[in-house]
C-alpha cells in the first residue's frame, strides 16, 4: 500500500512549530543527567494537575498502566466485576482482566459511541465494584448519570481519558470526576509524548499515595518493597516535552472542534452517512462517521485510492475479540456490533485546515459515495 497523500494524522506541523523549544528541553534534560522521575516529571505532574483541576497527578509509562494501577489501587481483583464499554481500545478491558477481575460489557448509546447509562444500571450485580466509562473519540460520557449510579450502588469510577485530554462535561475536565482519571500520551493522542507515556489523576491523597507506591515496584521507600508492584514511570525527556505542549492543548482542541464543525457543515447534505454530534466539551480526538448500507469498506477503499487515509476504530467490539469471545459469548451489544461495521474515522489534526486538506477530503468523500 502506498502512503496516502493526506494521512489520517500528521504530527509534523506541531513538531516543526515547537522545534526550538523541544531542542532546548532536550538539551536541558541531557545536561541534567537525570532521566527518570526527576524535576521535569514533578513539574509536569503539578502543571497537569492544575490544568485538570485535580489534587494529584502521577506520571506513568502508558495509559494502559494507568488503568491497571488505578484498579489495583482501588483494591479491585479476582471475583470482582468491572463494567465497561465493548467499543473501545482493547487496553480498557485488558487492564480489568490483568488485575484478575471480570470485564462486563454494556452496550453503547446510538449516536455517542459511549456507554449507555440505562443499560448500565441493569448490568450492576452484587459483584460489581467499578465502572470504567471511556470518553471515546474525545466525547465526554454522561457523567451525571454515571456518577449518580455509582453513588447509589457504592461503585468506584475510573475514567478512561486516553482520548479526551482537555474534554469537559458541564465545565468539568474529564478525569477529574471519577475516583481516578487515566490518560495516555501515546503519540496519536491529543496531548502526546514522543513515545509511550501515561498519567493517573485523583483528588484522593490516599489513592495517589497507593498509585505512586505501585508505580515504583510497590515501594514507598527505595529497596523497602511492600507489595508486588510495577515499573511504570514517566521519563524526564517525555515530561519535558509534554510541558511544552500542555499550554497549547486548548488551542489545538479548539482547532479540532473548528475542523469538525466544518466537516459537519459540508457533509450534512450527503446521504448514507451518520455524522457525530457537535456537543459541548467534545475534543474530537477522532472525527468518526458511520457509513450506512454496508458500504463502509468500499468507501474506505475508494478514499484510499484517492490518497485519503482513514481508519476503522474499531473493527471488532471487545467482547467479540478472540480473547473474550468464549468467556463472553453471552454478551449482546448490538449497537457496538453494528458500529464496528459502519464506523470510519476521517483525517483530523489541529493544522489540517491550514494545510488546505479539508477541501480535498470532502471532494474525495463525495466521489467515494457516488
Ligand atoms: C490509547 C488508549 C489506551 C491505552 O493507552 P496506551 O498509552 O497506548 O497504553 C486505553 N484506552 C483507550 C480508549 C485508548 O485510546
Amino acid at each position: 500500500m502506498t502512503k496516502p497523500a493526506i494521512p489520517i494524522l500528521d504530527l509534523k506541523p506541531q513538531i516543526q512549530e515547537l522545534w526550538p523549544q523541544f531542542q532546548a528541553a532536550f538539551e536541558r534534560v541531557m545536561a541534567s543527567g537525570h532521566f527518570i522521575l526527576g524535576p521535569e516529571v514533578q513539574a509536569f505532574e503539578r502543571e497537569a494537575a492544575e490544568y485538570l483541576g485535580v489534587g494529584h497527578a502521577i506520571g506513568l509509562n502508558s495509559g494502559t498502566d494507568a488503568l491497571y494501577i488505578a484498579l489495583r489501587s482501588l483494591g479491585i481483583g479476582p471475583g470482582d466485576e468491572v463494567i465497561t464499554s465493548p467499543f473501545t481500545f482493547f487496553a480498557t478491558a485488558e487492564a480489568i482482566s490483568h488485575v484478575g477481575a471480570t470485564p462486563v460489557f454494556v452496550d453503547i448509546q446510538e449516536g455517542t459511541f459511549n456507554l449507555d447509562p440505562v443499560l448500565l444500571e441493569a448490568a450492576i450485580t452484587r459483584r460489581t465494584k467499578a465502572i470504567i466509562p471511556v470518553h471515546l473519540f474525545g466525547r465526554p460520557c454522561d457523567m451525571d448519570r454515571i456518577l449518580a449510579l455509582a453513588e447509589a450502588h457504592s461503585l468506584k469510577v475510573v475514567e478512561d481519558c486516553a482520548q479526551s485530554f482537555g474534554a469537559t462535561w458541564q465545565g468539568r475536565q474529564t478525569g477529574s470526576m471519577g475516583d481516578f482519571g487515566c490518560f495516555s500520551f501515546f503519540p496519536t493522542k491529543n496531548l502526546s509524548a514522543f513515545g509511550d507515556g501515561g498519567m493517573l489523576v485523583t483528588n484522593d491523597a490516599r489513592l495517589a499515595d497507593e498509585a505512586r507506591m505501585l508505580r515504583a515496584h510497590g515501594s514507598r521507600k527505595k529497596y523497602h518493597n511492600e507489595v508486588i508492584g510495577y515499573n511504570s514511570r514517566l521519563d524526564e525527556m517525555h515530561a519535558a516535552m509534554l510541558r511544552i505542549k500542555l499550554p497549547w492543548i486548548d488551542v489545538w482542541n479548539g482547532k479540532r472542534r473548528e475542523i469538525s464543525q466544518e466537516y459537519l457543515n459540508r457533509l450534512k447534505s450527503m446521504t448514507g452517512l451518520v455524522l457525530p454530534a457537535m456537543v459541548e466539551g467534545h475534543v474530537f480526538h477522532q472525527f468518526t462517521i458511520r457509513v450506512l448500507d454496508g458500504r463502509r469498506d468500499a468507501v474506505q477503499k475508494n478514499l484510499q485510492a484517492a490518497g485519503i487515509g482513514t481508519m476503522v476504530y474499531y473493527p471488532v467490539p471487545v467482547h467479540r475479540l478472540r480473547v473474550y469471545q468464549e468467556s463472553h459469548a453471552a454478551a449482546s451489544c448490538p449497537v457496538a456490533e453494528s458500529s464496528a461495521e459502519e464506523v470510519l474515522s476521517l483525517p483530523i489534526w489541529p493544522e489540517l485546515k491550514d494545510q488546505g486538506c479539508l477541501e480535498k477530503i470532502i471532494e474525495a468523500l463525495r466521489d467515494a459515495l457516488a
